[in-house]
């Protein structure tokens, strides 16, 4: 039986195949030169990458990432074991490098964050056929070879010693060049401190190791309860109780509002209203994971960051303080805000508008205690928004007054004005909707005293400085993925020239919790009156 191959039967534990150790050098010295580069993309285009030095240093840290790796795949050299650890590292970083090299984006935790909450809808808009080629190039052809290649059986006392001497001299290599290139890296690194973010795979490794960390750290159990002192403070006799409709805008940026001076008219509908909009307001984060838990939150972003234990939300207050409230929500979810209050979702096709949170509504109110509506309502509608990169989507074909549009979502392919045409589309269409909920304010003012405030999540990146999409690293990131609108409706009456005089004062995220809780007249020791953007000019 042994005839036909006569070499692989000196004996059962002989190499009949490749070590599993040098498979994990090949597989590390892949991925560290090719799915790695948008790494290497952005390190050619520093200015100091133009010389010999700054050559070798590129080489030297291709070389430490290798060894990086080679260290890590060390650990699972085993035949039953290195395939597939090397298939993991591999899908992890051409997956990474299609999003990075492709949008410009990074990966750290709240992106993790982002990828692990994301709805299949958003996954069905990320999915192109660009994709499917990068990620088969990167992993596809090297998954195959390695598929084919036998792996060596091994003794395992011997295995483990070669295994000990492969992760030493990996680890050697990486002190040596980590010494001999200090001074280039740590430059790098402090100057372009979104770098360290490109570095595939060790990103998404970094970030799954964070968040598993971060989650374990947190004492378990409920949340901390908030506005155990929280009180409705007492009406003006004949007066009606608050409605308060809380749009959360989802990709909106700030300069493309008309409202706020862009060239285009995206605000057709609420030009025509009693809107103010709020031109200065920075957001909490720069995705929607890091963002809504922030905005509802009484700490403020920095307090929040910060945070020991997870604490309730201004819904959890506004409800313990007697009123109703209601979440309703067109998008991915609610990260996990809702938890204790009514909450619906709209519907999951892929190509729900954000006027469907409007059909039904009186109903849907109706359906809610009523003497807690008798106190005063609170409304949350979470929207799609402008959220790409399928912007054109995001409007209506008979609401789309700027054309062509870009339809795929491979935006660099797209000429930039078609990109703009179809994310200025969904800024009208958000018009639109935030009109259209005006005017059902409108339709229920003989029962409630009513406002709309609306505050987009977070902006987004156009192609700026070739960045697309959002979610890069809140210190790192530009403006345009930061800078959002917010509008207050109705601005009249005696208060409303102290309104518009606060037009341009800085506002952040951080005033939402105690801007609403000022609108709904409810007092807690957790409000901040300095932080309540209209107090004021609230006349009392
Ligand atoms: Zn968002």
């Amino acid at each position: 039986m042994n005839s036909r191959r006569p070499l692989f039967t000196a004996h059962p534990d002989q190499r009949t195949g490749q070590n599993p150790l040098t498979l994990a050098v090949i597989a590390s010295v892949w991925i560290a030169a090719l799915p790695n580069w948008p790494l290497w993309r952005a390190l050619l285009a520093l200015p100091e990458s133009a010389s010999l030095r700054g050559s070798v240093f590129i080489l030297g840290f291709g070389v430490m990432i290798a060894a990086l790796l080679s260290a890590l795949l060390a650990l699972f050299a085993w035949r039953a074991t290195i395939k597939p650890a090397i298939g993991f590292l591999l899908l992890a970083a051409a997956f990474g490098a299609h999003f990075m090299g492709s949008y410009g984006v990074v990966i750290d935790t709240t992106m993790m964050t982002n990828v692990l909450q994301t709805d299949p809808r958003e996954v069905r808009d990320l999915l192109s056929w660009r994709l499917l080629a990068g990620v088969g190039l990167l992993a596809g052809v090297p998954l195959l070879l390695l598929w084919r290649v036998p792996v060596a059986r091994t003794r395992a006392w011997s295995q483990a010693g070669r295994n000990l001497v492969g992760l030493i001299a990996a680890l050697l290599v990486l002190a040596a060049l980590l010494f001999a290139l200090f001074a280039d890296l740590s430059a790098t690194m402090r100057n372009h401190r979104s770098m360290r973010y490109l570095i595939n795979p060790v990103n998404s490794l970094y970030a799954l190791v964070d968040l598993a960390v971060q989650s374990n750290a947190k004492p378990a159990g409920p949340p901390l309860p908030i506005g155990l002192d929280a009180r409705i403070a007492p009406r003006a006799a004949g007066s009606l109780p608050p409605l308060l409709v809380l749009v959360i805008g989802e990709t909106a940026r700030a300069d493309h509002f008309a409202l706020n001076g862009y060239a285009r008219p995206t605000n057709p509908e609420l030009a025509a209203q009693s809107v103010l909009s709020f031109r200065n307001v920075m957001s909490c984060g720069t995705n929607t994971a890091a963002s809504l838990p922030c905005m509802f939150s009484h700490l403020g972003k920095a307090g929040f960051e910060s945070r020991e234990r997870d604490h309730e939300n201004l819904l959890d207050l506004v409800q313990r303080a007697g009123m109703a409230v209601l979440w309703i929500d067109n998008q991915a979810g609610c990260k996990g805000l809702c938890e204790r209050i009514p909450h619906v979702e709209t519907c999951s096709g892929d190509d729900c508008m954000d006027e469907a949170m409007l059909q039904g509504l009186d109903a849907r109110i109706g359906a809610l205690p009523a003497e807690a509506r008798a106190r005063g309502v609170l409304v949350v509608l979470h929207q799609m928004g402008s959220h790409g990169p399928a912007y054109f989507k995001r409007s209506p074909p008979d609401r789309k007054p700027f054309m062509p549009e870009c339809t795929t979502n491979v935006l660099q392919q797209c000429d930039r004005d078609t990109l703009i045409n179809g994310y200025d589309n969904s800024i009208v269409y958000t018009d639109h909707v935030l009109a259209q909920t005006i005017a059902w304010l409108k339709g229920s003012q003989a029962h409630y005293d009513t406002t709309l405030l609306y505050v987009s999540d977070h902006g987004e990146s156009l192609g700026e400085n070739n960045l697309y999409l959002h979610g890069l690293p809140y210190a790192v990131a530009p403006v345009e993925q930061k800078h959002v609108p917010m509008l207050l409706w109705p601005v009249i009456g005696p208060n409303a020239d102290c309104l518009r005089a606060q037009r341009d004062v800085a506002l952040t995220h951080d005033n939402l919790f105690h801007s609403a809780l000022g609108v709904l007249g409810i007092s807690a020791s957790e409000y901040k009156p300095q932080l309540d953007a209209f107090a004021p000019c609230r006349a009392r």
